[in-house]
C-alpha cells in the first residue's frame, strides 16, 4: 500500500477578518525574538507571518487574540495587551 504524507496549514482568516470583539492583541517584542518560527507553527488562525529572514510579523487584520502564539513562545517575546 502506497504511504501518503501529508500537512496542513491553516488558511489565513477562514473565520474572517478580526471585528470590534477581539478583546486582546498579540505584542512582539523584536528584542526577545529567536526567530524558532514556533509562534509561525502554532498559531491556529495563520495569521503569524513568516518573512524571508525568518523574522515574524503578526496579522492583526486576522489575529482573533486567542493567545496561543504568546503561550507557546520560549522566550516570552509576544506578550498579549488589552485593546
Ligand atoms: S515563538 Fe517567540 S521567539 Fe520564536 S519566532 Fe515567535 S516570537 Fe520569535
Ligand atoms: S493571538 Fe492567536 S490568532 Fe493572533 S497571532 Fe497569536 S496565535 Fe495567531
Amino acid at each position: 500500500m502506497k504511504k501518503v504524507a501529508a500537512i496542513s496549514f491553516p488558511s489565513k482568516g477562514v473565520a474572517g477578518k478580526t471585528g470590534i470583539w477581539r478583546v486582546r492583541k498579540p505584542i512582539l517584542d523584536r528584542n526577545k525574538c529567536v526567530r524558532c518560527l514556533i509562534c509561525w507553527i502554532y498559531c491556529p488562525e495563520g495569521t503569524i507571518l513568516r518573512k524571508e529572514d525568518d523574522s515574524v510579523e503578526i496579522d492583526y487584520e486576522y489575529c482573533k487574540g486567542c493567545g496561543v502564539c504568546s503561550n507557546e513562545c520560549p522566550t516570552k517575546a509576544i506578550t498579549m495587551e488589552e485593546e
